[in-house]
């Protein structure tokens, strides 16, 4: 149909962005987006503020999520298109996970006084409606001169394999297949190219998973080649996205990663099965 091009990876700062749910689609807007995916970590407070904003601007907007599950130890992201956002026992069922994201964040926080870092803005009542992550402690880190950018925080103190890291552990990869397609949601590996174990992708699709992120910030054009082949090969959707979390991450804004919009036609083809 039309040439026109989405972002199906957007974080907002209900969760780890730093940009107000306006503020995405006025930047996709100003991008020249006809349609976007916001797909906060455990959250999916956005998606009505975003998607009352968009008819101001034309823009169309696929309600979103993305969950972090574990395989094991390895922590896998499964992306969520066409959520049922309206659900009440969903909310719930985010609201439980958040807690633990916000026990966690305590944890994290007591973690960094072994290394002589208090941050004096940790007496903030933290907010059960957003959801927390890393990404926040990193900027107090940074804003209270403990550390000269976000990737150093990461690198010195909150990275996987970093002494304050702490794990979130709370969902199963089937769990997180479950969460979404109760939500009647289209449950997607996201990112795989970030995750770096490619044999384990056919137990996630003997799971559930309908999807793969080909087009990623972060992933490279083999990445792309490789995810297309597997995409191909097990008849799955493709879908792709910037992953934009706003100023923390500048160099990867909006936008940054897009794709045609019939890429959207077939996911909503599948919605509509
Ligand atoms: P969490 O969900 O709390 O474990 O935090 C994971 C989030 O931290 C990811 O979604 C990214 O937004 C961010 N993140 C992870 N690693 C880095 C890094 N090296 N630099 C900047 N942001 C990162
Ligand atoms: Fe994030
Ligand atoms: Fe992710
Ligand atoms: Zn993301």
């Amino acid at each position: 149909m039309n040439a026109s091009f989405i972002d199906l990876h957007i974080h907002t700062n209900c969760s780890d962005g730093t940009f107000a749910p306006e503020k995405v689609i006025e930047i996709a807007h100003d991008k020249g987006l006809s349609a976007i995916a916001i797909t906060d970590h455990d959250t999916i407070d956005a998606i009505a503020p975003a998607i009352q904003f968009s008819h101001k601007f034309g823009i169309e907007v696929i309600p979103g999520i993305e969950l972090s599950a574990y395989d094991e130890s390895l922590e896998v992201h499964i992306l969520g298109y066409f959520i049922d956002y309206n659900k009440a026992w969903l909310n719930e069922k985010l609201s439980d996970i958040r807690e633990v994201r916000r026990k966690r964040f305590e944890e994290i926080i007591n973690k960094l006084t072994h290394f002589g870092i208090v941050l004096k803005k940790t007496t903030i009542n933290l907010d059960k409606n957003i959801s927390y992550g890393r990404p926040h402690i990193a900027q107090l880190l940074f804003n209270e001169g403990h550390v000269s950018c976000i990737q150093e925080a990461f690198k010195k103190y909150l990275g996987n394999d970093c002494p304050c890291y702490v794990e979130k552990k709370r969902l199963s990869i089937a769990d997180a297949i479950e969460i979404i397609r109760h939500a009647h949601g289209i449950p997607v590996l996201a990112h795989p190219g970030v995750l770096k174990n490619d044999a384990n992708i056919s137990h996630y699709i003997e799971k559930g998973i309908r999807g793969i992120e080909i087009y990623h910030s972060e992933h490279s054009k083999s990445d792309e080649q490789k995810y297309l082949q597997i995409a191909h090969d097990n008849n799955l959707l493709i879908t792709g996205g910037s992953d934009c979390h706003g100023h923390c991450k500048p160099e990867v804004l909006i936008g940054k990663t897009k794709l045609p919009y019939s890429f959207l036609e077939r996911l909503k083809e599948e919605h509509l099965k």
